[in-house]
């Protein structure tokens, strides 16, 4: 099992990663000295899967588990759900120093994850990540939060977990798509922020499609530690956390146009990657060899690259839907080579749209 610490003062937690780290986890949050009330928030894919063993743990090292099953998928991040989890939190009694532990993906996460900022005006939570996304992204960070019907992650706070248990044993049960699509992620780390961990997944393609644990451990705990250096020096996303968002933006679009659910989101930031390296490169800030590695890694991990043909006035209207992108630019990052980053304002979007062929 490997730990790391995301180093935020009083709010600081602990990172455990490791392979079949999940029946620990009741003596882990006795260590934290948690209350003994405990809502396990998970889904009906994932809570028939690990609801059983994470209950027994907790149960084991004397908590009393409340089993709390939401319907799955990113349509039900609602306050509609909310309120099922607030209900179970009411019914079963708990108190300021009861918990909550968030079993799942993403969804999952930031909706237990708001539910503990809120309820009660807070009480703590315990991230245990079971996507490849949520166990190299979401469940670091603090952002914890709901869609709203007129847009994604409109409703939440910051609101950072007691503690992360990252069991890589999880990835198992993953969907194919599901698991690569969170590959991308961690690619999107390597190309903008550690030229070591781009070389790393480039030399152990095999090993991570066979998902092999101690290399999944190895690059997610990498991952972790990355994320918790950027949330330690920018925990509001004032400034450095914005370079997460690389290829988020023409990837955000790609996820619109084609309609959601087309692409998974890890997908569409594959394609958006591309695109940015493009520009990088058309900028004299990275090589062709740059985008060719970047380019040739994704491919390997079976994720698209080429971006989908639509209109370029349907690419220009999305990309500056945001009014603060029409006011002052779109803010737009791009990898400096492999490994580092810059982040422009674009006032135009013509090179865009030339750069990247956008319409054909
Ligand atoms: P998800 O939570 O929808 O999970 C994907 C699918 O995999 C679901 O059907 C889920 O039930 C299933 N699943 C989860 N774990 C499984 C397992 N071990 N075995 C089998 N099936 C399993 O999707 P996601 O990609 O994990 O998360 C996406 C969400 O994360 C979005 O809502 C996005 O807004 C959010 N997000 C948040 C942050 C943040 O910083 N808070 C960052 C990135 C994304």
């Amino acid at each position: 099992m490997e730990t790391l610490t995301v180093g935020l003062g009083d709010r600081s937690y602990t990172i455990r990663g490791g392979s079949g780290i999940l029946p620990g986890i009741g003596a882990f949050c006795r260590e934290l000295g948690l209350g003994r009330i405990v809502a396990v928030v998970t889904n009906t894919t994932v809570g028939p899967l690990y609801y059983g063993p994470v209950a027994d743990s907790l149960a084991a090292a004397g908590f009393s588990p409340l089993r709390v099953e939401l319907p799955d998928g990113e349509e039900f991040k609602t306050s509609a759900t909310m309120n099922i989890i607030y209900d179970a939190l009411i019914d079963g009694g708990l108190t300021r120093d009861s918990f909550i532990v968030a079993l799942g993906g993403g969804v999952v996460g930031d909706m237990a994850g708001f539910a503990a900022a809120t309820y009660l005006r807070g009480i703590p939570f315990v991230q245990v990540p079971t996507t490849l996304l949520a166990q190299v992204d979401s469940s670091v960070g603090g952002k914890t939060g709901i869609n709203h019907p007129r847009g994604k992650n409109l409703i939440g706070a910051f609101y950072q977990p007691r503690a992360v248990v990252i069991d890589v044993e999880t990835l198992t049960t993953l969907p194919e798509r599901e698991y690569l699509a969170g590959m991308a992620e961690v690619v999107k780390y390597g190309v903008v922020l550690d030229p070591q961990l781009f070389a790393e997944v480039e030399r152990n393609i095999t090993p991570i499609l066979a998902r092999d644990r101690d290399v999944l451990t190895r690059i997610i705990m990498a991952c972790c530690a990355i994320k918790a250096s950027v949330v330690e020096k920018d925990e509001r996303e004032s400034g450095l956390r914005a370079v997460l968002n690389y290829g988020h933006t023409l990837g955000h679009a790609v996820e619109t146009l084609a309609g959601y659910g087309t692409f998974l989101h890890g997908e569409a930031v594959a394609i958006g990657m591309v695109q940015a390296a493009k520009l990088a490169e058309h900028r004299g800030e990275a090589t062709a060899d740059d985008t060719g590695r970047l380019r040739a890694l994704l491919e390997s991990l079976k994720l698209p690259v080429e971006l989908p043909v639509f209109a370029a006035e349907a690419y220009r209207e999305v990309l500056l839907r945001d009014k603060k992108a029409r006011d002052t630019g779109l803010s737009f990052v791009l990898n400096n080579g492999i490994g580092g980053f810059s982040i422009v304002r674009l006032r135009d979007l013509s090179e865009v749209i030339d750069v990247c062929g956008i319409g054909g």
